[in-house]
């Protein structure tokens, strides 16, 4: 089968390696589309896996294979699949950390998204693989685990009715939590981006303001933001952080969505946290139960995900895709195809 994979940032190879064999209660998928994530991105960029790595986790396709012993489903079926997943037991999981599960660090998609065909081992068939519903296409559907991750950081931040919220980054990622954001009760969602077109965009979701802190100053952001309960910075970059400590209110929460490059240190005033109540908050990830979440409301058109797709590229252009979703531009979500 063919799959893409990295080598290095300027060497993706499109190649033939053997197609995975499964086993008793796994499945095996067809692949249809595979998102290009952020951390996708991150990981070619900062070359922080071991190579060749076959990357890509936003998974849609058919079910190609059904070892024996799989309950409830069936060859031809749509299916979304995620690739990670907790123990739920652990003292992590205990206490609500699932993503730092030792479990959860073991993927179950084997080799990866960015290939035709994906083997699902048992943990993942059981817990993380669920139908598309007919009335969602295998790119809409694909959109669960972004969502999902982005539900549990709202979930974290606990945004209460009428509040203000404030996005750093019109991404794709961005105008996902400005939904849901929305969906949450916030009155007002305030969103940052260097883009102008993207921030268009983000009005056009519900945003009530866009701001560029390309083109004003952070003081007279922070004027017209007045104070954001809660900062949503979602975006991988060390400065964005730093400035969104000027947008939060005093007893209010940051939320730290994005990885930024490898030894980013953030300077950060201690009182900010003492003296001003503010809590610095991380979310990575997400689980079968934000995910089944993400699912559904993406089935009944609550979160609108089909129109955050501005680029399409084949397996065989995964490098050109990289390309893009490297320079700060107008895409949003790019999909491969596969
Ligand atoms: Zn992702
Ligand atoms: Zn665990």
């Amino acid at each position: 089968m063919k799959v893409a994979s990295f080598y290095d940032i300027d060497d993706i190879r499109y190649e033939d390696v053997e197609k995975p064999r499964i086993k008793e209660r796994e499945i095996l998928i067809r692949v249809k589309v595979c998102g290009l994530c952020g951390t996708d991105v991150s990981k070619m960029r900062e070359k922080t896996v071991a190579t060749p790595a076959v990357l890509g986790h936003e998974v849609a396709g058919d079910i190609a294979e059904l070892g024996e012993g799989v309950e409830g489903l069936e060859v031809g079926e749509r299916v979304v699949v995620s690739h990670h997943l907790p123990c739920f037991t652990c003292r992590y999981c205990r206490h609500g950390s699932y993503s730092q599960c030792e479990s959860f660090k073991k993927t179950n998609i084997i080799p990866g998204g960015f290939a035709e065909y994906i083997r699902v081992l048992p943990p993942g068939v059981e817990k993380s693989t669920f139908k598309i519903p007919d009335n969602l296409s295998y790119e809409e559907a694909s959109f669960t685990e972004t969502v999902a991750c982005c539900l549990r950081a709202i979930k974290r931040c606990k945004i209460q009715l009428g509040d203000t919220v404030m996005i750093v980054g019109a991404g794709s990622v961005g105008l996902l939590h400005l939904q849901l954001a929305l969906l949450s009760g916030a009155s007002r969602v305030v969103i940052s981006d260097l883009v102008d077109s993207r921030l268009n965009f983000a009005l056009k979701l519900g945003a009530e303001m866009a701001v560029n802190p390309g083109k004003d100053s952070v003081e007279k952001i922070a004027r017209e933001v007045n104070e954001a309960d809660i900062v949503i910075v979602a975006v991988g970059n060390i400065n964005a952080l730093a400035q969104s400590l000027n947008f939060v209110s005093r007893g209010g929460k940051i939320m730290f969505f994005a990885e930024c490059p490898h030894n980013s240190v953030l300077k950060l005033a201690p009182n900010l946290v003492y003296h001003s109540e503010v809590t610095l908050l991380g979310s990575y990830s997400s689980t079968p139960s934000e995910q089944r979440a993400a699912l559904e409301l993406i089935e009944k058109g609550k979160i609108k995900v089909k129109e955050l797709i501005t680029h399409r590229f084949k397996l065989n252009k995964l490098s050109e895709a990289l390309a893009l979703a490297m320079e700060v531009r107008s895409s949003l979500k790019i999909m491969i195809e596969i």
